[in-house]
């Protein structure tokens, strides 16, 4: 079992029901599950221990899942935070996002897309966590070989299956396919890719960004224009699906 199946998780939902139901499937899935039913109680147990995610209802009483996100930041815990909202707006979610959440879900929300979610922040602080000062350019033995639609990226070997047969890929398309694959349908900015991978957060120039996403289209796109799996997301950046 990976590192990632084996996780804490704190699950914070004042309702009951959600919150079992939540608890039954995360632990069908092998992850150790806390719960908390509102912020003050959640607060209390992250003080306490320490938890590899935090499914974060954004309605609970008293101290909200906003003021729990800001809270935690402020006190410069980085556990990553799965927010769950009721409220699709694209202003809650974006203040969610401001305020140190790593991902969200809307409610009502669908089982195999948040276990998704969860794996997926699970799987990118796996990675995070490397003991290598340099960890953004070395292997990541956390993440193995990982399948996508008729291709697959092995990351403790570089090598690809890619339209042209098995491929090596070079430092840099590894480690944006590793940003690819570990937050999945995620908008995954230019300015975001510049900064992790090539270490210059305010360079005015994207072109090695984009210079990168053209060559792992050539390798996993049979049509670059209509793309299956590397998405742009026009001005912005680009968005991963598997
Ligand atoms: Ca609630």
């Amino acid at each position: 079992m990976s590192e990632a199946e084996t996780a804490h998780i704190l699950v914070v939902e004042d309702e009951e029901a959600i919150a079992e139901g939540l608890r039954l499937n995360l632990e069908r899935k092998g992850y150790r599950v806390d719960l908390a039913a509102d912020g003050q109680q959640a607060l209390e147990r992250v003080a306490n221990h320490r938890f590899d995610l935090i499914l974060l209802d954004v309605r609970l009483p008293e101290v909200d899942g906003f003021e729990v996100c800001q809270q935690l930041r402020g006190e410069n815990n980085f556990t990553p935070i799965l927010m769950l909202t009721a409220r699709s707006q694209a202003d809650d979610i974006v203040y969610g996002l401001k305020l140190g959440a790593d991902d969200y879900v809307v409610k009502p929300f669908d089982l195999a897309e948040l276990l998704a979610r969860i794996e997926g922040l699970l799987r990118r602080q796996a990675w995070k966590r490397k003991p290598e000062a340099n960890g953004k350019e070395e292997e990541a033995p956390e993440l193995e070989r990982v399948p996508f639609g008729d291709y697959w990226v092995d990351f403790r070997s570089w090598q690809a299956k890619t339209r042209n047969g098995i491929q090596e890929l070079s430092r840099k398309e590894l480690a944006v396919m590793k940003i690819f694959v570990t937050r999945p349908n995620q908008v995954i900015t230019r300015r975001e890719l510049l900064a992790e991978v090539w270490e210059l957060p305010n360079h005015p120039n994207t072109r090695v960004v984009d210079n990168v996403i053209v060559a792992l289209r050539k390798a996993f796109e049979e049509n670059s224009w209509r793309p299956r799996h590397i998405h742009s997301v026009r001005g912005v950046g680009y968005r991963f699906v598997f």
